[in-house]
């Protein structure tokens, strides 16, 4: 089944609420990079929180990144989410092994760390990109972003993401959920939310049973009138191309570029959303510096 996120309101607008199933999405991105379970967890979970922040892009061609520095070993997560469904992310230790936590779960936050920044950046094509960054408070990325809602955005939040990885490393299940309150919201209304999603069984589980987005939501908020809005497609894709490389390597500089075809005689480049090589061989890195004046 293809992935998807869901839009939705709910009492009257005084809710707001996205979900997603984002186990292909997931799944792609550890076949791309040979993500072990922990770094499959926190690339997913952040993947899956992306995506619903990008359907609420206004325009068709903005985006967004989130960029999560812990100081643990798994060193930087980016993730960039684009308005039309597309997602690409990475780890830079995609190979991160640690012992189960206390709860007997994959320890992400030890992986991601808690001493750090967690920087949300929403490029609009049509004006001055948005930058918002937070302290990292657990280390576990649902409840960072919760964070990063209330201080960035002065949006209160209840955030779930979840990852289930099969014994075989493959990813079994995956997906999240967003419920906002709006302004005037009645505090009972929030408190039975709030009482609701502390007590609803885990999205990565129900996801497993074979729930999907829409039944998530009609668990949480189905009795305040639930009302789906919009539904986008999601995937894990890279626009990488020839071009955007070659203009990395072009950016590297005469002297540099002439190094790199002295020495070794071509150029690898990896692109790191994807893990893609792309290879310039003497003869085009001849070409490249010929151009360069
Ligand atoms: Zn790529």
């Amino acid at each position: 089944m293809k992935d998807y996120i869901i839009r939705a309101t709910a009492a009257d607008g005084y809710i707001r609420a996205f979900a997603a199933q984002t186990t292909q999405m997931v799944e792609s991105a550890r076949q791309r990079h040979n993500l072990y379970p922990i770094a499959s967890a926190a690339l997913g979970r952040t993947m899956t929180v992306a995506s619903m922040m990008a359907i609420d892009l206004k325009g068709k061609d903005d985006s967004l990144s989130i960029i999560i520095k812990g100081g643990g070993p798994i060193g930087s997560i980016v993730v960039v989410a684009a308005a039309n469904g597309m997602v690409k992310g990475y780890v830079d230790n995609p190979f991160v092994q640690l012992p189960l936590n206390d709860k007997g779960k994959l320890d992400v936050a030890r992986a991601v760390g808690t001493s750090g920044k967690l920087t949300v950046i929403k490029d609009y094509k049509l004006k001055e990109p948005y930058v918002g960054q937070v302290d990292i408070i657990s280390g576990e990325i649902a409840e960072d972003m919760t964070y990063y809602f209330a201080v960035s955005e002065q949006q209160p939040s209840a955030t779930a993401l979840g990852v289930l990885v099969n014994p075989d490393l493959t990813i079994k299940s995956s997906g999240g959920f967003i419920i906002q309150p709006m302004p005037g919201a009645p505090d009972d209304l929030i408190d039975d939310i709030e009482n609701r999603v502390s007590n609803i069984a885990p999205v990565s589980s129900q996801i497993a049973e074979g729930l999907t987005p829409e039944d998530m939501l009609n668990e949480l908020i189905g009795e305040y009138g639930l009302k789906i809005n919009d539904q986008l497609e999601t995937y894990f894709r890279c626009d990488c191309n020839r071009e955007r490389l070659e203009s990395v390597l072009i950016s590297l500089g005469r002297d540099e570029l002439e190094d790199i075809l002295e020495n070794d005689g071509k150029a690898e480049l990896i692109c790191h959303y994807c893990n893609k090589q792309y290879i310039f061989d003497g003869k085009e890195l001849d070409k490249l510096i010929d151009a360069m004046v």
